[in-house]
């Protein structure tokens, strides 16, 4: 049988509530419990790959493709886990069906409503993921704050499911500060909200600046009528989370909820880790060279990937978000980098600033990881500037030497959503590269989102002249690096390693390259 854990929340956005209910699934994972995340989205949109990163933070791609928010890269990197696109259940993709379904006359005679159509609709999704997954929880994620529009009709299939499963709710909230006292009067409005809608929740998280004492404790149980109150204050780390958790006894108010057995839980490894981060003395500035360093939270991935392979090496990183149109004329804001890195991006803006952050990384020997974008950049910085080319990509115009061209099956792609060329390939790694050092001859998947690819006509010319291909997939080139006597270490990947990095699992990609910035002394 298994059992669901809803997490809504309450009051205001942006509280974590995908970090959260990634930390109790660590909780229950730390005692032999299998997890099953899953996210409910109200908007409309049948995934977030045409959303905007400066709206929506980054578009998180899974192994099967699908383009989902950061909140998936979240519980992937806390729980170890690689999810498909059942765990993403969007308003878009209910609806699209459910029109599918009227218009073939699956309902005909009825009309079509909220209730039961799409609730029930909901309920089955849940329960078959939940059956096909033999998980022992799932873990349901209500995207938005109770009171939306977008996510009633979700909260509504949450209690009519209730009523004939296993069902805990959880309430995040937040207690503001009023001249240093923490109020819960709007968490006692949105849980009156919440029994309105028929769902007493069982446990109440809360997020304040300062540790809630026993006064705010007693008056949201009191007045919320809920048993269980736990704090979430400022963490230095996320990754702290399931181990505050820990220490502030969710794992008990589970265990008498659902009335299970006691089961004790192995976080060391995990707080091993974590220790690791601490009392180092040295710090290495890592610039991201971008242009959505404003919403920093598109580049989600690329930063947890690096702070979780800074656990492998002995100093801390400091990330610096260089815009890449102040470095079109100016490296200055590149000086005090210790590695640079050009991230997946689109379009023309900023562009001559990235290959110019590149040009200063090959000139200087600063080690370099180009990523997606930032690969085909690398390519386009070499040609122009070591083979004399009038290189560009075809995304960004015309000129006489297209070094980056949009791959074939991508012609004739109108259609936006899911047409990139999307999720796990293969890379078949060339013997005695840098890259088959970091795969160790293991087999190198990783997770792709681009429509452009190298033009295979320049492959001969750039390794001629120091630009080696160190791996391809089935005649696609998926990835370069510099030949390091000429250059130093440069690497650049078609794919995105950050998307496989696991608290536990750093990616080897960005330990290596982090390693390679532990050794580069500033000339
Ligand atoms: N814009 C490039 C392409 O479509 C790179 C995409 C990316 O960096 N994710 O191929």
């Amino acid at each position: 049988m298994p059992r669901f854990i809803v997490v809504l929340g309450s009051i205001m956005s942006g509280l974590g509530k995908g970090i959260l209910s990634a930390s109790i699934g660590k909780v229950l994972q730390a005692r032999g419990f299998s997890v099953a995340p899953i996210k409910f989205d109200g908007y409309l949109n049948v995934d977030c790959g045409t959303m905007n990163p400066f709206r929506h933070g980054e578009v998180f791609v899974l192994a099967d493709g699908t383009e989902v928010d950061m909140d998936f890269g979240t519980y992937e990197r806390f729980l170890g886990l690689n999810l498909n696109k059942r765990a993403s259940l969007t308003g878009g993709k209910i609806f699209q069906r459910i029109i599918e379904k009227e218009r073939k006359g699956d309902y005909l005679g009825r009309d079509v409503q909220f209730v039961p159509h799409v609730t029930d609709y909901i309920k089955t999704y849940v329960k078959d993921y939940a059956k096909d997954l033999n998980a022992d929880f799932v873990l349901i994620e209500v995207g938005g704050t109770v009171g939306d529009i977008e996510n009633s009709y979700f909260i509504e299939a949450m209690r009519q499911l209730s009523l004939e499963e296993e069902v805990l709710f959880i309430q995040l909230t937040y207690l503001p500060d009023l001249y240093g006292e923490l109020k819960t009067k709007p968490t006692q409005h949105a849980s009156k909200m919440l029994l309105g809608m028929g769902i007493q929740p069982n446990i109440i998280i809360t997020r304040s600046d300062k540790p809630i004492d026993a006064t705010v404790r007693e008056k949201l149980r009191t007045y919320c009528n809920v048993e269980h109150v736990f704090n979430d204050t400022e963490l230095k780390t996320v990754y702290e989370l399931p181990l505050r958790l820990e220490a502030e006894g969710l794992w008990k108010a589970i265990q008498n909820y659902f009335s299970l057995p006691e089961k004790s839980a192995d976080l060391s490894k995990w707080a091993d880790r974590l220790r690791a981060l601490e009392e180092r003395q040295e710090t290495k500035t890592i610039a991201i060279v971008g242009k959505y360093t404003k919403q920093i939270d598109s580049y989600a991935s690329l930063r947890e990937a690096l702070h979780i392979s800074s656990t492998e090496v002995p100093f801390n990183i400091r990330i610096k978000y260089v815009e890449a149109e102040n470095v079109e004329r100016d490296t200055s804001p590149l000086h005090d980098a210790d590695g640079i890195i050009v991230p997946g991006g689109f379009g023309n803006r900023g562009v001559e600033g990235k290959i110019k952050a590149i040009e200063y990384a090959r000139k200087n020997h600063i080690p370099y990881l180009g990523i997606c974008f930032g690969m085909q950049l690398m390519v386009v910085e070499y040609a122009r500037n070591v083979l004399g080319l009038d290189a560009c990509s075809e995304e960004l115009g015309k000129c006489a030497d297209p070094v980056i061209i949009l791959q074939p099956e991508q012609e004739g792609v109108k259609q936006m959503g899911g047409t990139l060329r999307l999720g796990d390939y293969e890379m078949e790694v060339k013997p005695g590269t840098i890259l088959s050092e970091i795969y160790e001859g293991r087999e190198a998947v990783e997770r792709h989102r681009h429509r452009y690819e190298v033009n295979p006509t320049y492959v001969g010319k750039l390794e001629e002249q120091g630009l080696i291909v160190s791996a391809y997939h089935k005649g696609l080139v998926e990835a370069v690096e510099y030949d390091r006597q000429k250059w130093g270490f440069g690497i650049g990947l078609q794919a995105h390693p950050e998307f496989t990095a696991k608290f536990e699992k750093p990616s080897p990609v960005f330990t290596r390259f982090l390693k390679e910035v532990g050794k580069w002394t500033k000339q």
